[in-house]
């Protein structure tokens, strides 16, 4: 039987509207064609900034993965605003609303085409724009890349206590490298995390290529804070001078290791209701002390459901609205290490 025949992909329809090599500072965008009722010839502009001085690595800096995630796109337009070309050794390339669309939906998923950008690696470029951005994303900007940082948040519905995050890997000397990045990037936590669902990140894609990779989690709820956008700028600074794309060392890192051990960290809801939280974000929980009460918003004087803790940990993760539903994550729970 001859294997079925693969054609090779074409070229992806975006195209940067500023050279990714030139010395000095360039702000652009990513044009990516898209044809609508509105505008024939239309496109969705993508900003991009890319900043090279001298020889050095080339980190790639991602935010807006999900759009309605804002630590990642107000530390990297910050960092774009404020950066002192003398200190870069290498090349920064910066896209802090990768996913645009849904960035200016405020939504974590496109309202084009309804796709989690995170969950449809590596892309196509014949796809849908949520799937083009993906592709471009693998194919153009991830080989330019000795190391990778791509800031998430809990965004509209969750909220997370400030962490980098790296993952368990395979490749040990990898998950070690990449656990050296977590530490340096010096968020008040770090852990390797244990990912609901991992198929068609960009997380993945990238580990898989081999390239050095970071992650974070830095509060959420749609909103930010003077604090965790402090812990975000600063733990970006710092790992580019761990990658060695920034001169100078980063801070001393005292970030508290957690360990999120397996799937069974998460809490998930059984019930639809209003949460009434017993415990705060970061308190210390015990294997089987409530941690929530969801009371049914059907029948009044239905008794509460208790949610309990199933390990020894903190509260590292909560579900930040006031309601749940039937499936939803609750909580994630972690240990601290040492
Ligand atoms: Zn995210």
């Amino acid at each position: 039987m001859t294997p079925p025949m693969s054609l090779p992909l074409p070229p992806s329809p975006i195209t940067p509207t500023i050279p990714l090599d030139a010395s000095g500072v360039q702000h652009g965008h990513l044009h990516l064609p898209h044809s609508r009722d509105d505008s024939a010839y239309g496109a969705i502009m993508i900003p991009i900034t890319v900043i090279v001085n001298g020889d050095g690595p080339t980190v790639l800096l991602t935010g807006g993965n999900h759009g309605d995630e804002y630590h990642g796109p107000l530390a990297l337009t910050k960092l774009v605003n404020a950066i002192d070309l003398d200190e870069v050794t290498g090349r920064i390339i910066v896209v802090p609303y990768m996913n645009y669309p849904a960035f200016v939906a405020a939504a974590r998923n496109s309202p084009i085409d309804g796709a989690n950008l995170n969950r449809v690696f590596p892309g196509s470029p014949t796809g849908t724009v949520t799937q083009k951005i993906a592709d471009f994303m693998t194919r153009e900007l991830l080989p330019l890349a000795d190391a990778v940082l791509d800031i998430h948040d809990g965004g509209k519905t969750l909220e997370f206590l400030p962490m980098a995050a790296s993952h368990v890997l395979d490749d040990k000397d990898a998950e070690a490298r990449n656990w050296k990045a977590a530490l340096a990037f010096g968020a008040p936590y770090a852990t390797k995390l244990v990912e609901l669902d991992m198929l068609g990140m960009w997380d993945a894609v990238v580990e898989d290529s081999g390239t050095p990779f970071l992650s974070t989690e830095i509060a959420g709820g749609g909103t930010t804070r003077p604090s965790s956008v402090r812990v975000t700028v600063d733990g970006v600074r710092n790992v580019l001078q761990h990658w060695g794309a920034l001169a100078g060392q980063p801070a001393p890192s005292s970030s508290a290791p957690l360990d999120i051990a397996d799937h069974g960290a998460y809490l998930i809801s059984e019930d639809d209701g209003l949460l009434d939280w017993l415990v705060e974000l970061g308190d210390a929980v015990a294997a089987g002390q409530p941690v929530a009460r969801i009371y049914n918003t059907v029948k009044l004087g239905a008794p509460p459901i208790e949610v309990a803790a199933t390990i020894d940990g903190v509260l590292a993760m909560r579900h930040f609205p006031g309601v749940v539903k039937m499936g939803d994550a609750i909580a994630m729970q972690a240990r601290l290490v040492g």
